[in-house]
């Protein structure tokens, strides 16, 4: 490890990885601090008592809930490559029109300060990256595309195709979810039942670590500093961030550079902006507005079980589909409904039953419907003077994501499911999994606290890198989004480097 960095990323997730990897050939010598570790490749990884009975993975870290007090035991996965080394690797593209002012039931989910057509170009160098498979063309709500997917969609299993059929015959357009796996010619996957949620043993999802982290360490100008915790950004006279303290094995370092990006996910980048408050930023760092922290969104997801008693489940991997025909509207319904998403192998518990959960699990698909939340100033993260994280959060539009889940229900039943059970993902409870939005970008200093290119209003070489950013959560998942813009703010510094450089 070298001792001077012209660039320090806190984070190594799905922004701080993808923008360690755009920049690895730009001259910058570059430093990623990661608080967890590398996550290990062990019989665990795919052991579903280990993943989900223990929750061997998850932080056992305790946030507040900050009006009731509640404990809230965090969805956060703190390891090199973040949550992206357990995500269910569906990579879909926000919709043109989410990128504008959009009227919902329950208000607006306001315009980006880019449009679509500018993210385009990223969003197609984010598949490549991430190795996505899929078809051009089949998703009805999709926006337009420069370029087709660069790897065909991955099969359906027979149970999947012929419920694909049910769903159609019902007038629905339900197509192959966009999904990063190395499914190549001769690629590693082995399309196996431990995907969505689960660690992959032999390299293949495509999370942040495998694609972009490792190649970026592979070219000698980046290096990483695990389990080292970000715990404060120090200002110095001049307005700049001159340092970071870092706390790793009970000691405590000041590591200094020339920029900095904080990358630690939506919520944990919140509260180190607000930790770090000061003298010249007494609200908390580059917070101006008072929003940093606040706009917190998790989308509204139902997770959905559809038990068939006659028809058994032979799907090995069975997160091949979803459905995207109400995304702006449905039946007798104007506004924006959302997104039905296949998902991977989520046993049902079965309690002193474990026979009857057998039955009941090789008769069941899961999936789950979701639902824009919008952005609301009260909602927030919050962080008190011990650095404790506490949540303020109200559920909004509701109503709409209920009529998605009523409509869930009634396809599924008429797709042979006589039992279609439901159950919403309480937030915050569960915080974490498609957190956004609590560093907003925009034009404006007074409304937002990032540029378009996220680089903070407040502190000239400071940038959040990672799904702090998004104005609105869509209605799909947020990773390929989050990449695309590290993509293109990692252009945006090289640009500004070598102009620097043309000048000298
Ligand atoms: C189970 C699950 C399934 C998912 N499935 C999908 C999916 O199929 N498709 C999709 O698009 N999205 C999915 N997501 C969401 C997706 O993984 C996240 O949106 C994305 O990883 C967020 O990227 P990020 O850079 O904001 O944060 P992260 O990826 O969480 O990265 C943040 C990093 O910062 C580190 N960090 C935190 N605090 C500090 C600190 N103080 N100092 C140093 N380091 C710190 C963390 O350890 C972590 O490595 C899923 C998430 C989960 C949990
Ligand atoms: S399906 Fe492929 S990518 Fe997913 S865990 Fe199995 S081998 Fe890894």
């Amino acid at each position: 490890m070298r001792t001077v960095y012209d660039l320090i990323i806190l984070g190594s997730g799905a922004g701080g990885s993808t923008l360690a990897y755009a920049l690895r050939q730009s001259g910058m010598k570059i430093l990623v601090v990661e608080r967890g570790d590398f996550l290990p490749k062990e019989p665990q990884n795919w052991d579903t008592q280990a993943v989900f009975g223990q929750r061997r993975y998850r932080t056992t870290e305790v946030w507040r809930n900050a009006d009731s007090g509640r404990r809230i035991h965090p969805t956060e996965y703190y390891f090199v490559g973040g949550k992206t080394k357990l995500f269910g690797a569906a990579f879909l593209r926000l919709r043109q029109r989410d990128f504008e002012t959009l009227e919902h039931c329950e208000g607006i989910s306001p315009e980006w300060p880019v449009m679509y057509q500018e993210l385009e170009p990223y969003y197609a160098r984010a598949e490549q990256l991430y190795r996505v498979h899929g078809t051009a063309g089949a998703d009805p709500t999709g926006p337009s595309r420069s370029a087709p997917y660069p790897y065909p969609a991955l099969p359906h299993g027979e149970y999947i195709q012929q419920l694909a059929v049910r769903l159609r015959e019902q007038g629905l357009q339900p197509f192959p979810i966009p999904l990063g796996l190395d499914y190549r010619d001769g690629g590693r996957c082995l399309y196996c039942k431990t995907c969505d949620g689960y660690p992959c043993q032999v390299d293949a999802k495509s999370d942040a670590e495998t694609c972009c982290l490792r190649p970026a360490l592979e070219s000698g100008n980046v290096d990483v500093l695990v389990n080292a915790f970000a715990r404060r950004l120090l200002v110095g006279p001049d307005g700049r961030i001159e340092g970071v303290e870092v706390e790793q094995d009970g000691t405590t370092q000041t590591l200094r550079a020339g920029q900095f990006v904080v990358a630690c996910g939506a919520i944990p980048s919140a509260a180190l902006l607000l930790r770090s408050k000061c003298a010249s930023h007494p609200q908390g760092l580059a917070n101006s507005s008072g929003l940093v922290g606040a706009n917190l969104m998790f989308h509204n997801c139902t997770g959905m079980v559809g038990i068939h008693f006659t028809r058994r489940n032979t799907a090995e991997f069975q997160k091949t589909l979803t459905l995207t025909d109400y995304y702006f509207s449905g039946p007798d319904w104007p506004y924006p409904l959302g997104t039905i998403q296949f998902l991977g192998f989520y046993p049902l518990q079965h309690g002193g039953m474990p026979g009857l959960g057998r039955w009941l699990n090789s008769r069941s698909i899961q999936f789950f419907s979701m639902s824009e939340d919008l952005p609301d100033p009260q909602n927030r993260v919050l962080s008190d003077d011990s650095g404790q994280i506490r949540l303020r959060y109200r559920p909004n539009n509701l109503r709409t994501h209920r009529r998605l889940v009523g409509l869930a229900t009634r396809h599924f039943r008429r797709a042979g499911f006589s039992l279609v059970l439901s159950r919403i993902v309480p937030q915050p409870q569960q915080a974490g999994t498609h957190v956004c939005g609590t560093a907003r970008f925009g034009h404006d200093p007074r409304t937002s606290v990032l540029d378009p290119y996220c680089r903070t209003h407040d502190v000239p070489n400071l940038f959040v890198v990672d799904a702090s950013f998004f104005p609105s959560s869509g209605a799909v998942n947020p990773a390929l989004t989050i990449v695309a813009q590290a993509l293109r703010v990692g252009d945006h510094i090289a640009q500004g480097l070598s102009q620097k450089s043309v000048e000298r």
